[in-house]
């Protein structure tokens, strides 16, 4: 059964005399430690770090890498360490190789003279969407509990309409808006009709390009916005707060604020009436600018993409043009959850976008933001592992939980891109 490696409730099983250290505990035995001390950062801390820390102290000056170098690094270790017939199948665009084939198709236009191992981006991108496609077979299909991005099947079909720009495989995803509007869909992004808000926009943002014929464009477009018009209703249509497995999740991959987002994205007209679960979710913030992973409010525990501040904020950012009566309280809403990244967001776990440094360090700034990608190097990994302070992926090639999605922000910082999250609020 495909689990979320990141859900607290994982936290939530472990035996109550399982002992997880508060940030303060953490960071008072952590020792100070400069660049110019230490060629491992990480290895500086790992004498005096309890082997449950969840993240470093944030002490050491501001540096950085160099993007491009670190880049090639990171694509060459993905494709020689992980090649695509060694992926197992599953995952959509959350893991697996339909999650690398959609970097490597991100990646194409940016870098359209790079190869690796010889083969440029385009080809590393058909080689992955090759491996899934040979194991589609064994793909279940979306069902009401998972019809979110990481189904398999509906990312291979957005994924497919996109690249082909191919209206048949359009229509067979917005097909599936009989799974998502069924009423006993789930509404968050990960294996709901969030997710399948982002499917439809990214396939419709590949119609709207000026090589596509203008009425057959405009003919799948219209297609497209009427299944979502469909989707959302459906979960406004739901109770609030919207809820997962029965909890009132608040962050980017379970909750309401990526419920949100993958709806003003989709159709900014909705904001209005997103207002008040907006207000209410800025209104969650703890005074530490983290917020709960669920409501009622637990412990002030989780800084990353998937539960936290980071994946607020970084969602924040890109709908605030689109509540104009908020934006006071959501950039004071940035700016606490920005600092509270800043202090505990260098995490223990794989370097990653959804709970790792990766996803933390798209949220920040760009000094911050490339200081924080300075721990996400091959060399300070190799550095956490050897002294047992790395807490290892279960899908270390996957371009939410390892290697491609460091990728990814190593691309980010090169180009100088938008600080956006492939599969959430890139499109
Ligand atoms: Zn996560």
């Amino acid at each position: 059964m495909l689990q979320p490696s990141d859900a607290p409730e994982q936290s939530q099983s472990l035996p109550s005399t399982f002992n997880f250290l508060t940030a303060t505990q953490v960071v008072s035995t952590t020792l100070n430690c400069t660049t110019s001390q230490v060629t491992c950062k990480a290895s500086a801390r790992s004498n005096s770090m309890p082997s449950n820390a969840r993240y470093f102290r944030n002490d050491a000056p501001l540096s950085r890498r160099d993007p491009h170098k670190q880049l090639i690094a990171s694509l060459t270790r993905l494709v020689t360490d992980y090649p695509p017939a060694s992926i197992p199948p599953g995952g959509g665009l959350y893991f697996g190789p339909v999650s690398i084939a959609y970097l490597f198709f991100i990646l194409q236009p940016v870098y359209q003279d790079l190869e690796i191992e010889g083969r440029p981006m385009g080809a590393w991108s058909a080689a992955y969407l090759q491996q899934a496609q040979d194991h589609m077979g064994e793909y279940p299909g979306p069902s009401t509990r998972r019809c979110g991005v990481s189904d398999d099947i509906m990312a291979l079909l957005a994924l497919g309409a996109a690249l082909a720009k191919d209206a048949d495989l359009a229509q067979e995803l917005c097909a599936y808006a009989a799974v998502t509007t069924d009423p006993a869909a789930g509404d968050e992004w990960l294996y709901g009709r969030a997710g399948y808000l982002y499917l439809l926009r990214l396939v419709r943002a590949s119609f709207a390009t000026p090589d596509v014929d203008d009425d057959a464009g405009k003919r799948v477009r219209r297609m497209l916005a009427d299944t979502a018009d469909e989707v959302v209703e459906a979960i406004m249509e739901s109770g609030r707060p919207w809820k997962w497995h029965g909890k009132a999740y608040v962050g980017a991959v379970h909750g309401s604020v990526g419920i949100v987002t993958q709806i003003v994205l989709t159709d900014p007209s909705w904001a209005p009436k997103l207002e008040a679960d907006l207000g209410a979710l800025l209104s969650y913030e703890f005074p530490s600018g983290n917020w709960p992973s669920s409501i009622p409010a637990d412990r002030d525990r989780l800084v990353q993409f998937c539960h936290g501040a980071a994946g607020i904020v970084a969602s924040l950012l890109s709908i605030r043009q689109y509540f104009p009566n908020l934006h006071d309280r959501i950039d004071g809403a940035i700016r606490r959850g920005r600092a509270c990244i800043v202090e505990r967001g260098l995490l223990t776990k794989e370097p990653c976008l959804c709970h790792g440094i990766s996803g933390n360090a798209l949220a920040l700034e760009d000094a911050e933001f490339e200081h924080f990608l300075t721990y996400t190097t091959g060399h300070e990994m190799k550095g956490m592992a050897k002294d047992g302070i790395l807490e290892k992926s279960d899908h270390p090639s996957s371009l939410w939980c390892g290697e491609a999605g460091r990728a990814w922000t190593w691309a980010v910082a090169d180009r100088e891109l938008e600080k956006r999250f492939p599969g959430y609020n890139d499109v």
